[in-house]
């Protein structure tokens, strides 16, 4: 029983209160879009805007815990709900402000991975064109400058080479505080996603490979191809991540595999991930579950995988395509019941079995 809050209503919302409706608890989504993806399943919907704390007061009320699938809710409205309930009662806010903070910007986020040893790309803070400049010539090569803050499937984002223009990059991300990473000649990119709960214990899914295609997600596969060291590799480097943020739910991190085999990590997101969909057809409690879960103070599920698969995003792909879909023997189709379907819109998803030995990725 009990109500679980969730702050954000797209489709990571959507699909956490399905998981949540099987283990019998009933959500309140708060989110700022009317008929998304969340509410339609939810049990009870506040349609507001983040900055109303009114509103996220009388929705804190109502919940016995809380989680975010929406990563850039402002801190401190976050901070204003985990205090501000009757009788002076804490409200479990999972994760927790700091697991966010950290997440939201790239600079605090690099900052945490160095700190423990994790390793990235080279990476400069950037804050004006002459830094920017500055960086460029020590980076030496291929670069990337990504907004600090806001940035999601490759928005914010503009690859640079020695040589070019500072001043006008710095110009065509508007002029706001960046990072300039080196461009990882990766092998393959991957991505682990580790569950923790209300007492510490984790369980961690097993990595997968990630393709994009103009920097949205693609597919994701299971198995990767991973030797078993890296596969420990990842999945330690998730383990010691969410220990270090006291995390309470999950934490995915995206890594590269750099030329020489390391493993480089990329971002992280304390939520669930896309590239993690592929766990709804092929694990035994999935992401979503694990999640519910966690942040609802249960036992950790098993995250094992009983067969090999593959993901495939749905983007701006409309409601023609579906029934050939449904007919593609052990296809199973994740609708997000969003009604108008755009250009680089996550409409869906689909989990095919894959088959390892005839790979062509
Ligand atoms: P997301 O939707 O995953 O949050 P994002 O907008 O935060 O995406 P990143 O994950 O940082 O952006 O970058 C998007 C993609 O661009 C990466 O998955 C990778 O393919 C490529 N990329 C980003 N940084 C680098 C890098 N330093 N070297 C090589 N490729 C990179
Ligand atoms: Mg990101
Ligand atoms: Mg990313």
């Amino acid at each position: 029983g009990g109500w679980l809050g969730i702050l954000g209503g797209g489709q990571l919302g959507r699909m956490t209160a399905l998981a949540a409706a099987r283990l019998g608890i009933r959500c309140h989504v708060f989110t700022p879009e009317r008929e998304g993806p969340a509410e339609q399943v939810c049990a009870r919907a506040t349609i507001a805007p983040y900055q109303d704390l009114v509103a996220l007061d009388r929705f804190a009320q109502s919940v016995d815990a809380l989680t975010f699938e929406f990563e850039n809710v402002p801190a401190a409205s976050l901070a204003a709900l985990e205090h501000n309930r009757p009788g002076g009662r804490v409200l479990p806010l999972r994760p927790g402000p700091r697991a966010l903070e950290i997440a939201q910007d790239r600079v605090r986020e690099k900052t945490f991975f160095g700190e423990l040893g994790i390793p990235t790309a080279p990476w400069h803070p950037i804050d004006g064109p002459i830094a920017l400049q500055a960086a460029l010539l020590a980076v030496g090569g291929p670069a990337i400058l990504k907004t600090n803050r806001l940035g999601y499937d490759g928005k914010g984002q503009v690859r640079l080479k020695p040589g070019d223009d500072a001043t006008a990059a710095w110009n065509a991300l508007g002029g706001v505080p960046a990072v300039l990473e080196g461009m990882v000649p990766f092998t393959a990119e991957v991505s682990v996603i580790i569950a923790r709960g209300v007492d510490g214990a984790t369980a961690c899914f097993e990595p997968t490979e990630n393709v994009h295609r103009n920097g949205i997600l693609h597919t994701s596969t299971v198995p990767a191809r991973l030797t078993p060291a890296q596969i420990e590799q990842a999945k330690a480097i998730a383990l010691t991540a969410a220990r270090a943020l006291d995390l309470v739910g999950l934490l995915a991190v995206e890594l590269f595999v750099a030329p020489d085999g390391a493993l480089l990590a990329n971002e992280m997101a304390p939520r669930p991930h896309n590239s993690g969909h592929w766990t709804m057809d092929a694990c035994h409690a999935d992401q979503f579950e694990q999640l519910v879960r966690a942040v609802c103070g249960l036992p950790l599920g098993d995250p094992g995988r009983f067969r090999p698969m593959r993901m495939t995003n749905l983007i701006g792909v409309d409601a023609e395509t579906w029934p050939a879909i449904l007919a593609r023997p052990g296809a199973r189709l994740h609708l997000y019941g969003k009604a108008d379907c755009r250009p680089g819109r996550k409409m869906g998803h689909v989990n095919d079995p894959f088959d390892p030995a005839g790979d062509a990725r």
